[in-house]
């Protein structure tokens, strides 16, 4: 689960208003991000954010969500990771590239913050368009009742 840590925040409030540095524009725009957004995700993946927002993820990240979007037929079903905690699979499943995403939204100063978040929204519109509600509450929440984000609450191939 994305979960803000207090080191996570406090990089963020460090970040906040900050233009990042000049490297951080070379390799130009990010998916279909602006410059100014794209060097923030930059700067941001060189921060100590945790494994998600890590050098070139967020590209990934983005790719992978517009692979799922692609796929054929009028309703997609999630798939779920074959081995869910090896980092090398997890992202195999479309709900944990959202989860990384999400975390990669929550480290930016709020102007790249602002344009990733529209940016998703229109990623997150098709999704929602594209797959179901799950209707079973015990998929809802983990075992401590915490609830899941809205995007793992939708049907899973087999599910
Ligand atoms: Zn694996």
């Amino acid at each position: 689960m994305p979960r803000r840590r207090p080191g996570a925040l406090r990089a963020a409030r460090r970040l906040r208003g900050r233009r990042p540095p000049s490297w951080a524009y070379d390799t130009g725009p990010l998916d279909r991000l602006s410059p100014g957004t794209s060097a923030a995700i930059r700067y941001a993946e060189h921060g100590d954010h945790g494994h998600d927002v890590s050098p070139g993820r967020t590209e990934d990240f983005l790719r992978r969500y517009r692979a799922f979007l692609r796929r054929p037929g009028a309703k997609l079903w999630l798939t779920a990771s074959e081995c869910p905690a090896c980092p090398g699979c997890r992202y195999e499943d479309v709900a944990v590239v959202r989860d990384a995403l999400q975390a990669v939204l929550c480290v930016l100063p709020p102007r790249p913050r602002a344009e990733l978040r529209g940016h998703l929204a229109r990623l997150d519109a098709e999704f929602r368009r594209r797959t179901r509600p799950d209707p079973d509450p015990r998929h809802w929440a983990d075992w401590s009742g915490e609830p899941y984000p809205w995007w793992h609450r939708r049907l899973y191939e087999g599910g």
